[in-house]
């Protein structure tokens, strides 16, 4: 069964190619037999996945593939003035809520916020969750980032990827470029101008935040310059993993 279900994917992946018609071999994967892609965003904080790549995960739950968001901590370190447990409750709340709009599913890793650990353990625990999940891709931060959690959440999907035998596709996103995200060249590019509505508006769940002073600004420039870069109006940008099969990921907006 594994073993079609690869070979469908890869045959639909072409034909996405040929046609040039970007994420995510829309129709022909879900058409197939009812086979639909699993996706899985790991980010560090609640918020991480939403700002980048909140379009594209709403463009593959529109059309009709399953995306579950990955958070490595419950943003616990991230409201001033509150305690980790106060913070914890209210940014859970924020990202189910950031989860319904996107149609995701939400799970949570348990770690602390601000105090992530890479070690033996913590890759064991954190494949253990991405296998349990079977996912086709897999979008992750990228490593060079001024925060360690961002860090961290990139390490461990990168080690669950290489142990775990390649089995799915991996894509890095960027967050508060220039600010977080270091040294980011793209390599694809995903066209959210139809889900742009969508991608704010989980964005802006996150009220604890301050999402229109702090990361939406920059966001939407970001936006609007990865969409200069490939010729569409807004865009979100990734950086492939060599190696991948391109079994239905964006491959140009
Ligand atoms: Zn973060």
């Amino acid at each position: 069964m594994k073993m079609s279900r690869r070979e469908m994917l890869g045959r639909s992946s072409l034909l996405v190619g040929a046609l040039g018609v970007g994420i995510p071999a829309p129709g022909a994967l879900a058409q197939d037999d009812g086979r639909k892609l699993k996706v899985v965003v790991a980010g560090a904080h609640p918020d991480d996945p939403e700002t980048g790549c909140g379009g594209t995960i709403a463009r593959y739950t529109g059309l009709g593939h399953e995306v579950t968001i990955l958070y490595l901590t419950r943003g616990e370190a991230g409201i001033p003035g509150k305690t980790h447990a106060e913070a914890a409750r209210i940014r859970t709340a924020e990202a189910e809520k950031a989860c319904a709009i996107l149609k995701a599913k939400p799970l949570f890793a348990g770690q602390i916020d601000g105090d992530s650990f890479v070690n033996n353990a913590r890759y064991a625990e954190f494949r253990k969750l991405l296998d349990a999940e079977q996912p086709d891709i897999v979008f992750t931060q990228w490593p060079v980032d001024s925060h360690r959690d961002h860090r961290a959440t990139s390490l461990l999907t990168y080690d669950a990827w290489l142990n775990g035998g390649k089995q799915f596709d991996l894509y890095y996103y960027e967050v508060d470029a220039g600010e977080q995200t270091q040294n980011f060249h793209p390599t694809s590019y995903v066209d959210i101008d139809a889900t742009l509505e969508i991608k704010r508006d989980a964005c802006f769940a996150h009220q604890s935040q301050l999402p229109a002073t702090t990361f939406w600004p920059l966001h939407s420039k970001m936006q609007e310059f990865r969409g200069i870069e490939c010729g569409v109006k807004n865009a979100e940008a990734f950086i492939a993993e060599a190696q991948n099969r391109e079994l239905g990921a964006p491959v140009k907006a």
